[in-house]
């Protein structure tokens, strides 16, 4: 099979976009910004999802359903919060089309039919949410609460890209309620951290874990946490988001308990996400010019057997063998797939299952059988080695293992070799235009110089790290006084 894959130097952004195409992730769709997600693509995406799941069932959250629509006048409720979604909101003004007179076959949106309130097409639940908590929270025993909802918004995104911003997107949203602030800063703080362990330890993709500065901070946040990564052409992305709420919906909505000693106090928030944009940043941190490289903790198929036959005698004699192996392999569940499709020749199989990431590729032939042997490629290396097939199991288990391993070392590589102390504005910008990376510089605390610097350089502060040194020093582009270093890059 020819994969044609334009190279990641030729144009990374075309790369990226041809891939996800080809790998059989996802396609665009008849409806502007919106993407149809293929069952390849899905099926990374439920690994992710039931993982992100089982994490939050473990730190004590429950799943919900919420409504797709908000009232206009809900949603306006909480006014930070909807100042900033408004200039990407779809709006709901009907619920009737009608034949058109004029136009036989045609139809219209019947004027009869208009709504008394508008709805909004949630580009986040907050509203919704927060005016059913209303109703659920009265005293301090009803607390907290630890919701989190699957589910689909829409942000009428101008400049969208397959997964990584769409206009409408699948995601996860964790809405919680506290009785004290310290619990609600902890619970943003811990899925902050639930983000980055599930980032680095199944998708092999090292984050920064930070706060926003109050520029890119969430509407209608006190505090947002984010985990931020590395794309490979020296972009950043933000992988996940966390926002300390403080009682601003609490306010908006009138959420209220009453405390141990029965005094009336508001509610504290937060509210966390990640979406569909984690595929994107899963194909973009690892992938090469070959196609995907996907990590085995997420793999669909983590394993291929692949038969090299002449005759059908052949080809049963390599069933025989292998049958033992994938049985033990699911017992151990190890995802494997045995490709004997007789309509397509090994090369174009080897081809295939290397745009489409399976992290082993074993070949099996009339030698192999002779000798006992079985020949394993490792997608992310490419290389091949002949394994004898006593010990092939651990083999391959220990396999799996180390190319997860491997593939975060690459990337945590990667990602600290482009992080460049600068402390003059050339020098800041000469590093932006040519390994480009987080660029970690002093700045003075303000808005405006955030946005010169912006406008400058296109480069946005993608966060304040966490565990920044308390360092005093002068701002790269004002010269004013500076607590420490923040991070930069130009990003997704
Ligand atoms: P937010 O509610 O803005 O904090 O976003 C929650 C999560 O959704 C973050 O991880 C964002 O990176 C991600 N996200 C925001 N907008 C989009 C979009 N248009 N498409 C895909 N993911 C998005």
């Amino acid at each position: 099979m020819s994969k044609n894959l334009t190279t990641r130097t030729e144009d990374y952004s075309k790369w990226y976009n041809e891939l996800v195409v080809k790998a059989d992730l996802a396609e665009n769709s008849g409806v502007r910004g919106c993407m149809v997600i293929k069952p390849y693509g899905y099926a990374i995406w439920e690994k992710m999802q039931a993982e992100l799941d089982r994490m939050f069932k473990e730190t004590g959250h429950e799943n919900a359903y919420f409504p797709l629509f908000v009232p206009k006048s809900m949603f306006e409720a909480e006014e930070k919060n909807a100042e900033g979604f408004a200039k990407e909101c779809a709006i709901v003004t009907h619920y009737r089309l009608k034949n058109d007179p004029d136009n036989p076959g045609k139809l219209i949106v019947d004027p009869n039919a208009k709504l008394e309130e508008e709805l909004i097409v949630r580009p986040t639940s907050e509203a919704i949410i927060w005016s059913t908590y209303k109703g659920w929270v009265q005293s301090y025993r009803d607390l907290p609460l630890l919701i989190n909802q699957w589910a689909n918004v829409v942000r009428w995104e101008m400049r969208t890209r397959l997964f990584l911003r769409t206009a409408e997107f699948l995601w996860q949203e964790g809405h919680t309620a506290h009785a004290t602030k310290a619990e609600a800063i902890e619970e943003s703080e811990k899925m902050m951290h639930v983000y980055a362990e599930f980032a680095e330890n199944f998708m092999a993709m090292p984050v920064i874990k930070g706060l926003k500065t109050e520029t890119e901070r969430f509407a209608g946040a006190e505090e947002t946490y984010c985990i931020e990564a590395l794309m490979q052409d020296g972009k950043a992305l933000q992988a996940g988001t966390s926002h300390f709420l403080g009682q601003n919906f609490a306010k908006a909505f009138d959420v209220k308990f009453a405390n141990s000693e029965g005094k009336q106090e508001y509610v504290w928030g937060t509210s966390w996400g990640v979406s569909t944009r984690l595929m994107g940043a899963l194909v973009m941190t690892h992938s090469d010019d070959q196609g995907l490289v996907l990590p085995p903790n997420l793999a669909p198929i983590q394993v291929v057997i692949v038969p090299i036959h002449k005759t059908n005698e052949q080809l049963e004699a390599i069933t025989n063998e292998v049958d033992v192996l994938i049985k033990t392999f699911k017992k151990l569940n190890i995802s494997v797939k045995y490709d004997n499709r007789t309509t397509q020749k090994p090369g174009f199989k080897f081809a295939e299952w290397e745009l489409k990431g399976v992290p082993v590729r074993i070949a099996v032939g009339p030698k192999d059988l002779e000798n006992g042997t079985f020949e394993v490629a490792r997608r992310d290396t490419l290389t091949k080695e002949v394994v004898s097939k006593d010990g092939i199991i651990t083999y391959i288990s220990e396999l799996l293992a180390q190319i997860q391993q491997d593939l975060f070392d690459k990337a945590l590589n990667y990602r600290n070799t482009h992080i460049t102390e600068v402390n003059d504005f050339d020098e800041f910008k000469s590093v932006l235009n040519t390994e480009g990376g987080f660029v970690s510089a002093h700045w003075d605390g303000t808005a405006a110089t955030e946005e010169k610097i912006k406008d400058l350089t296109k480069a946005t502060i993608r966060c304040i790290p966490l565990d920044r040194l308390e360092e005093a020093g002068s701002c790269v582009f004002s010269g004013a006084a500076s607590v420490g270093r923040v991070l930069f890059a130009k990003a997704y």
